[in-house]
């Protein structure tokens, strides 16, 4: 049987990656909508190949490149904000949400509205909008399956299990490039190096907030979000070898783990076949000659974006939102030069001590909060 799929964020990393498993199934897909930012050339490439219905980019300078691209060819095309808002709510029976940042917030929204499954690599968008996009899955019956390794470990441990059974839930953290540097070294880290991540090929901005430990003080919100054992039940430990994907121990001491490659296909075939199970490329685990896994508690004197994050959570309201907006405006900041790489979690736990903003309700309120955060993040960095 066809099923139809739609892949926010196409032209990235994750976007990538899901496409490559879709090309190896071909006949069991039909694609409908693919969606860019800006690269207009990859993402024609890409609507071509996989004969897509509609192609659009965020940014509408970039359409007349994309109709150029797709010219000759059935496929539609549109550009802006709310034509990815638009295309978002096309029906199809399964959407991958992989824009970076807030941006993908509002058209993942749309997708969820829809009732059907939403595969959530985005995380951004489920930091900031929290309850607001919890309470429309439950509303809308979306079914709303988990990307990110660590999630999609978890929810794999949780199969067969009760929640209310469930003694902690460990989120694994690689530790990222900068895992043994000192404080010294971490004032002068250049991008180049942020980005250079020792176990994942990711996007730039994901990267970066692996380097700062930012990547997983998001995910710890997330994990509360989709698993709902209480914020005192959630732990981070950090796994240099990233095989272990994360860890639900349950109250009788029993241990479940979720071990991989360190390869995002396979998360990502685990929503595209969920409840199934499909093959992918990913060499099989070696443990033989992986030898060790080990395990560290994680340094919040040297990286405290976990606390900052966790704290944004216990705070609940708009902390999260403000957090993941001060965040993205300051990584964006450190991969242009403007700051140093310490100033990251410094700006974000800055625009966290500021008055915050009402607990917004609905999905307006959340993009107003973050639309205010992100300019008092400007108006911060230029007297930073
Ligand atoms: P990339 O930077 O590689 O790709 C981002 C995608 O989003 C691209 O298609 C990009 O288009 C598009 N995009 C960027 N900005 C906007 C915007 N303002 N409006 C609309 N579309 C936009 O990111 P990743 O694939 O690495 O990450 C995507 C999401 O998945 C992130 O939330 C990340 O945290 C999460 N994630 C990623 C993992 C990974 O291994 N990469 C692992 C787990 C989670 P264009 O190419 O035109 O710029």
């Amino acid at each position: 049987m066809t099923r139809t799929i739609s892949i926010l964020g196409a032209t990235g990393s994750i976007g990538a990656s899901a496409l490559d498993l879709i090309r190896r199934e071909r006949g069991k897909w039909r694609v409908v909508a693919l969606t860019a930012n800006g690269n207009a050339e990859q993402l024609a490439k890409l609507a071509r190949e996989f004969d897509a219905e509609i192609a659009v980019v965020a940014h509408e300078d970039a359409l007349p490149a994309l109709r150029e691209g797709l010219s000759g060819t059935a496929i539609e095309t549109a550009g802006g904000a709310a034509a990815l808002v638009e295309v978002a709510s096309r029906p199809v029976d399964i959407t991958i949400a992989a824009i970076v940042g807030c941006a993908g917030l509002a058209p993942t929204m749309a997708a969820i509205e829809q009732g059907k499954t939403v595969a959530l690599a985005n995380k951004e968008a489920l930091v900031s909008a929290g309850d607001v996009m919890t309470a429309a899955v439950v509303r809308t019956g979306a079914t709303l399956l988990p990307v990110d390794s660590e999630h999609n470990a978890i929810f794999q441990c949780l199969q067969g299990g009760k929640i209310e059974d469930v003694r902690w839930i460990t989120l694994t953290a690689s530790g990222g490039p900068f895992r043994e540097w000192s404080q010294d070294q971490l004032e002068a880290a250049t991008p180049k190096q942020a980005v250079a991540h020792p176990n994942w090929d990711m996007g730039a901005k994901i990267s970066v907030d692996s380097a700062t430990m930012m990547n997983k003080g998001l995910e710890f919100i997330e994990a509360h979000h989709l698993f709902p054992v209480g914020l005192d039940r959630l732990r981070i430990i950090v796994h240099p070898q990233s095989i272990i994907h994360s860890m639900v121990e349950y109250r009788d001491g029993s241990t479940l783990a979720q071990l991989g490659p360190s390869d995002m296909r396979v998360p990502i075939a685990s929503t595209l076949a969920w409840p199934a199970r499909m093959d992918t490329p990913c060499a099989p685990l070696d443990l033989a000659s992986i030898g060790n896994l080990s395990f560290q508690a994680t340094d919040e004197q040297r990286f405290p974006a976990t606390r900052l994050a966790r704290e944004a959570a216990e705070a609940g309201g708009a902390a999260p939102a403000v957090l993941n907006a001060a965040n993205e405006i300051a990584v964006a900041a450190f991969l242009d030069g403007q700051i140093k790489f310490t100033q990251i979690s410094a700006i974000v736990a800055r625009m966290l001590e500021s008055a915050l903003p009402p607990a917004p309700a609905s999905l307006d309120e959340v993009l107003g909060v973050d639309e205010a955060a992100r300019r008092q993040t400007r108006e911060l960095l230029v007297s930073a």
